[in-house]
């Protein structure tokens, strides 16, 4: 209102002025330079809407995405996690009574296209919420302090917003963080990040449970090493979800999803499809589907036939080009080497695996996640020992079934030989306690070689005597790309 009267009195003076004989040109001139600045410093995310997302109506309601949890394939772990933690907004009242701190930000972190704003349109749904969307370089502007009201702006902007449709909480999804929550300081240029940066800690901060609308924030990054240290604090983003690639079955359970209600041929089998598609996340999965739908339009087919799939796993591969797709020899040779690490693990400490997988996680190739009983403080040599011959039997693995070894266990000879020097250095090894920046070279690097050697001798000892197991679990990993540590508890009985 107030614009329109400024607007139609600026247009009056300026006619009154005009028709008096006077030049304006110089005002005009000046009113057009401040009208660009302003434009400038509050950016076009000015207003409800126009720069962060808010989603129109959805099943949900209005500004409710229309996305459920059974929406998402896979990605078991990491919903079971969200939905934990979302507790905090769908039992806020307890919250409350028990003065417990609120839960202010959820952090999704794995590579792209996994799902991480499904499953932050998902947590919205499930919990009634608005839901806000922006991304981290929105933030980012060349001038000093665009960058921080924004993130007042989409704070406030959740809040009217959430007032508005009358709900009692909202999301707030920010993609990319690592661009507005990188690490501060590192940006010599200017300022500019650092005050964003900080800004998005003071809106955090100030969210508290007796607010009238609950907030929750919602990050997502590829590159969470990138972050603040700040933003992982308690009370800033107190819980990180892991959401990783899919393995076979997740992919299925996707693959399902995004072939409902598409005419498919009666031979199309998607657990083939799965079984083929290693590697490819959500979002490749999702092209896949629709690349073979566009291949059966083209051939003038009223059905998707296992041609048409064929063609698009093609198509999708060598379109996008696919990082980290391991060749069939390369995925034998990680099976094997994690089914050695498996075996080692369980022999030494029956029941202590709970999982190996082939699929990658982080930086990982593949995976073998050891359970351990209780936090340890000491560690006994027997333990180390153990531990050692756990790394070891990777290696030992791909060289029993090989003939050789490869540069896949280059991480974890660096661990293995981190334990001997503990061992060597805690006064654990054959020389008995020793001051080890005083030991002659020669002999403190035969120390840690017979160390090592002997470990080695028992892993394969263990490996060595159960080549069956070995060779069968290996087996069942290459086609489940997953295997539970009570499935290779019964191979090993
Ligand atoms: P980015 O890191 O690139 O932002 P993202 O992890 O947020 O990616 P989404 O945007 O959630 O990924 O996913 C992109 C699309 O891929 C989705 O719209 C959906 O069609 C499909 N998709 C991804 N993951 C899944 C999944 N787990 N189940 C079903 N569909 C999925």
């Amino acid at each position: 209102m107030l614009k329109e009267i400024g607007v139609g009195a600026s247009l009056a003076v300026a006619t009154f002025l005009l028709a008096s004989g006077y030049n304006i040109t110089p005002v005009l001139l000046l009113f057009g330079i401040g009208l660009a600045l302003w434009y400038l410093q509050s950016g076009p995310g000015v207003g409800v809407g126009r720069r962060f997302h808010v989603l129109g109506q959805g099943r949900g309601g209005p500004g409710v995405p229309g996305v459920s949890f059974g929406d998402i394939g896979g990605q078991e772990v990491a919903k079971r996690e969200l939905l934990e933690a979302l507790e905090f907004v769908t039992r806020a009242d307890e919250v409350r009574a028990l003065g417990i701190r609120p839960l202010r930000g959820i952090l999704l972190t794995g590579p792209p296209g996994t799902g991480k704003t499904l499953l932050a349109k998902a947590a919205a749904s499930y919990t009634g919420s608005v839901f806000l969307a922006a991304s981290g370089s929105e933030f980012v502007e060349m001038y000093a302090g665009v960058g921080a009201q924004r993130v007042r702006q989409l704070f406030s902007t959740a809040r009217t917003r959430a007032t508005r449709e009358k709900r009692g909480s909202a999301m707030v999804f920010i993609d990319e963080i690592e661009v507005l929550g990188g690490k501060r300081g590192k940006h010599t240029s200017h300022l500019e990040y650092d005050q964003t940066l900080n800004q998005l800690l003071v809106e955090m901060d100030g969210i508290n449970p007796y607010d009238e609308v609950r907030l929750l924030v919602i990050g997502a990054t590829n590159r969470a090493d990138l972050l603040d240290p700040a933003l992982l604090r308690p009370g800033r983003f107190d819980r990180v979800v892991q959401v990783n690639l899919p393995d076979r079955e997740g992919r299925l359970h996707i693959l399902r999803i995004h072939t409902k209600g598409k005419p498919l041929a009666d031979d199309v089998d998607l657990d083939d499809i799965a079984r083929d598609t290693f590697g490819f996340s959500g979002a490749h999965l999702e092209n896949l589907v629709n690349e073979a739908a566009i291949l059966a339009m083209r051939q003038g087919k009223g059905v998707i036939g296992p041609n048409e799939f064929r063609d698009a796993i093609d198509k999708v591969i060598m379109g996008e080009r696919l990082d980290r797709r391991p060749s069939k020899a390369d995925l034998e040779r990680i099976a094997f080497h994690e089914v050695g690490h498996a075996l080692a693990s369980e022999v030494l400490r029956p029941g202590s695996v709970s999982m190996v997988t082939v699929t990658s996680r982080g930086r990982a190739l593949g995976y073998t996640r050891q359970t351990q009983e209780e936090d340890l403080c000491l560690y006994t040599r027997d333990w180390l020992e153990d531990q050692l011959a756990v790394l070891l039997g990777g290696a030992v693995a791909e060289e029993i079934r090989f003939g050789s070894r490869s540069t896949g266990a280059a991480n974890d000879f660096e661990q293995a030989l981190d334990i001997a020097r503990r061992l060597v250095s805690a006064g654990m090894s054959p020389l008995g306690v020793v001051n080890v920046d005083e030991l002659p070279r020669q002999l403190y690097h035969e120390t840690m070689s017979a160390i090592m050697k002997a470990q080695e001798r028992r892993a394969r000892e263990i490996l060595e005597s159960r080549d069956d197991v070995l060779a069968a679990a290996s087996a069942v990993l290459l086609e489940n790309e997953k295997i539970d540590g009570e499935e290779l508890r019964e191979m090993l009985q």
